[in-house]
């Protein structure tokens, strides 16, 4: 789990306000600066920044191999926002590094670093519990930057900043959709509460607040030297300053307790996934050995004339579903291991869809008339027809309708398939059972992950993990709705 670390004493109140008295002392400093040499606090304040963004971008690139999707595409970003902060403060008025540009220059590169920030930490939550594809994501911001800066260098930003007139309005509506994208930005971060550890979700809302109240002042002032511009530059400063804590201080200061974490977490994970793997696997073993050797025991005895047809029959049958039980266990795992070791091929065909739907649930009929379900199987007006993979389609289907058996025995289960009007095709599964809480809705989506880790359900928690990577590797999503006592619906969504 993201920024979580393992849990420790409260720092104490000399530690706790020497770090404010710190930060004051530095905002006293830089006002003090502003007041002689303008120019030079600009170019402390954005040295600053500069060294916070390029932290931040060393941490997440030397420590991308442990998948932090979220902390690396937010450091990979701030490589690149570090490299337009540089060029904004070489930019600036009174720098002279750039002739013929004046001080449109600056305030187009700030409001194109400020779109960028938005837009990663916008993006950024949807990789909390995914990877992020390295390559692509290096490739997209590179592109978006050079973009930006050859835009601005080039005439084709628009303008944001008129000597004499103050800032346009472009400028000014683009500093309040920050604010916007921001506060939205941080909405998202703090609905996936969970993944953060309380100390960081605090330091990241200060650093959201700060950069949302820095781009509310840099929306009135006249001139580049005006009063507003200094409160901007101060807050901008304290925005960074909180940004570091959160990011670049928890990364290089607590990587030992991080990943210590990490690899406590890990090693727990695996102990207990041994223990539910192994009793899972022996208990179809117990009643298949019983039988044999029932079996073996009527044989030696003489009694074999016992062994009517109906009893083999039944016996056979019965050892059949053990030994389709330890497969279908023993095939989860290949599939994990697969999925992990990226062998994982799909061989798609055309596959009448309904047909499907009807083969499966026939197919498990005796499970659902045990788990007291009443399943109703809604049919389209047509059959739908699609391109897939159908082995493992049939497995996703199977292990959300078995899922859905086990977790909501005695409900009404509906499934049903329709084509939405842009042609993707949605297959639900809808259970009336206990549902899942909010806070483990993502979780049971990965690997080994249960909703209740010491109940003997008979899974291994990988069902959802591989269902959503098969799903996704057809180009679909698989996602789930649900709230507590009132079931769960899970969707495939599927091109
Ligand atoms: P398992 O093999 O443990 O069933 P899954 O990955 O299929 O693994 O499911 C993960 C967890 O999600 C389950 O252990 C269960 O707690 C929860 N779960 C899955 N489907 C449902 C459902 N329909 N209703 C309630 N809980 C569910």
């Amino acid at each position: 789990m993201l920024f979580r670390t393992v849990p420790k004493s409260r720092p104490n109140f000399t530690a706790r306000y020497s770090d404010l008295l710190f930060l004051l002392a530095v905002m006293a400093g830089f006002f003090w600066i502003s007041r002689y040499n303008y120019v030079l606090f600009h170019s402390l304040v954005e040295a600053a920044s500069a060294a916070v963004t390029f932290s931040a971008f060393a941490f997440a690139w030397n420590t991308r191999s442990f998948e932090h999707g979220y902390l690396l595409l937010v450091g990979l970003a701030c490589g690149f926002l570090g490299v337009i902060g540089v060029l904004h403060a070489l930019a600036f008025k009174g720098m002279g590094v750039f002739p013929g540009y004046g001080p449109d220059l600056p305030t187009q590169l700030w409001i194109a670093s400020r779109y960028l920030t938005a837009l990663t930490l916008l993006v950024a939550p949807y990789f909390l519990h995914r990877s992020l594809p390295i390559v692509p994501a290096f490739l997209t911001l590179f592109g978006i930057t050079s973009a930006l800066v050859a835009s601005i260098f080039l005439g084709y930003f628009p303008r944001c900043f008129i000597e004499g007139e103050g800032l346009t309005t472009f400028k000014i509506v683009s500093e309040y959709v920050i604010c916007g994208l921001l506060l939205l930005a941080m909405a998202l971060m703090l609905r996936n509460r969970s993944h953060f550890d309380r100390a960081t979700r605090h330091l990241l809302c200060a650093y959201f607040g700060f950069s949302i109240a820095c781009g509310l002042a840099f929306t009135s002032y006249l001139g580049v030297y005006d009063f507003s511009n200094l409160v901007g530059h101060l807050l901008q400063l304290l925005s960074s300053y909180f940004f570091y804590k959160a990011i670049v201080e928890k990364g290089f200061r607590q990587p030992v307790e991080f990943l210590f974490r990490e690899l406590k977490d890990a090693v727990q994970a695996r102990d207990e996934f041994i223990s539910i793997a192994s009793h899972e696997l022996k208990t179809p073993l117990t009643p298949l050995r019983l039988q044999l050797q029932n079996f073996q025991r009527l044989i030696q005895s003489g009694r074999a004339d016992e062994l009517t047809p109906e009893k083999i029959d039944r016996t056979v049958n019965l050892s059949i579903k053990q030994i389709d039980r330890m497969s279908y266990l023993v095939e989860n795992l290949m599939d994990s291991t697969r999925l992990s070791t990226g062998k994982f091929d799909l061989n798609c065909e055309k596959v009448a869809l309904f047909a499907l739907l009807r083969e499966i649930t026939e197919r498990h009929k005796p499970e659902q008339i045990a788990s007291r379900c009443e399943l109703s199987l809604l049919a389209p007006s047509e059959e739908i027809h699609l391109q897939a993979d159908v082995i493992r389609l049939e497995q996703v289907v199977t292990n959300l309708f078995i899922n859905a058996l086990k977790y909501a025995p005695g409900t009404k289960i509906e499934i049903g398939a329709l084509t939405k009007p842009d042609g993707r095709k949605l297959i639900w599964i809808h259970d009336a059972g206990p549902g899942i809480p909010a806070h483990a809705q993502d979780r049971i989506f990965l690997r080994y992950e249960r909703l209740n880790h010491s109940d003997r359900s008979g899974g291994l928690g990988l069902g959802l993990y591989i269902s959503r990577e098969i799903v996704e590797a057809h180009g679909g999503s698989l996602k789930l709705e649900s709230s507590p006592g009132k079931g769960s619906r899970f969707e495939i969504l599927l091109p």
